[in-house]
């Protein structure tokens, strides 16, 4: 499993340079132009530990992830996808890898980036697209059990949570700054939460 974790953080560092550009264009309607480059930046940073560290656990791995996220990605970003990943290595620890305890893990870790953060569901933020994943993994997983069909569950639902980010208002981070302003467009940290998951759906199963 230890190996698909690790390409998932690489697929993922892939993905998320090949859409810097994009998600720097949506951070710049509603934010301050540099969620691309953050993104791009702290998962870089993250490959290179890849390089040059072998991990015996996925716990270690994932928490080594995030510890990097924080020290290298200033913003918002860095220290909710850095909580994210070390609170989802963290609840790993001691764990047999199941979709269980993957389900188990993604929770924990979101409800890190929720403590840190303060979001609610609606205030246009990646906690809209984080909300409908974890619960459609766990649908999935209570009905085929099936690792490979919750993360693609995962990965669907995060997108049309991406979506629904549009029509809303912000109320947590830069964004909500503009108030009404933000209407009208897509949260750039929703984008990048179904970039992961995605990459999640290609690599982990
Ligand atoms: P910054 O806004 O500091 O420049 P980024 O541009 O990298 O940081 O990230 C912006 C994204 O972070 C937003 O699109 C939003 O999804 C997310 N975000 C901002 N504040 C919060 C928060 N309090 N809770 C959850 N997500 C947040
Ligand atoms: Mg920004
Ligand atoms: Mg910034």
């Amino acid at each position: 499993m230890i190996d698909k974790f690790t390409d998932w953080l690489r697929d993922s560092a892939k993905v998320l340079h090949e859409n810097a550009a994009y998600l720097t264009e949506l951070d710049s309607a509603i934010g301050d132009a540099d969620h691309g480059a953050n993104m791009d930046r702290g998962f870089a940073a993250v490959v290179a530990v890849l390089d040059e560290t072998s991990f015996d656990s996925v716990d270690e791995l994932l928490k080594k992830a995030g510890m990097t996220l924080v020290s290298k990605v200033g913003g918002a970003s860095g220290p909710l996808y850095g909580t994210f990943f070390l609170r989802f290595g963290t609840a790993l620890a001691g764990l047999s890898l199941t979709p269980e305890s993957i389900g188990t893990g993604l929770r924990a870790g979101v409800d890190g980036v929720l403590a840190r953060g303060k979001a609610e569901l609606g205030d246009k933020t990646m906690y809209d697209a984080w909300a409908p994943a974890l619960d459609a993994y766990d649908a999935a997983v209570a009905g085929s059990g099936d690792l490979g069909a919750a993360l693609k569950a995962a990965a669907e639902a995060s997108a049309k949570g991406r979506d629904a980010t549009v029509p809303l208002e912000a109320r947590k981070g830069r964004a909500s700054y503009l108030g009404e302003r933000s209407v009208g467009h897509q949260d750039p940290g929703a984008t990048s939460t179904t970039l992961l998951l995605e990459s999640a759906a290609r690599t982990l199963a």
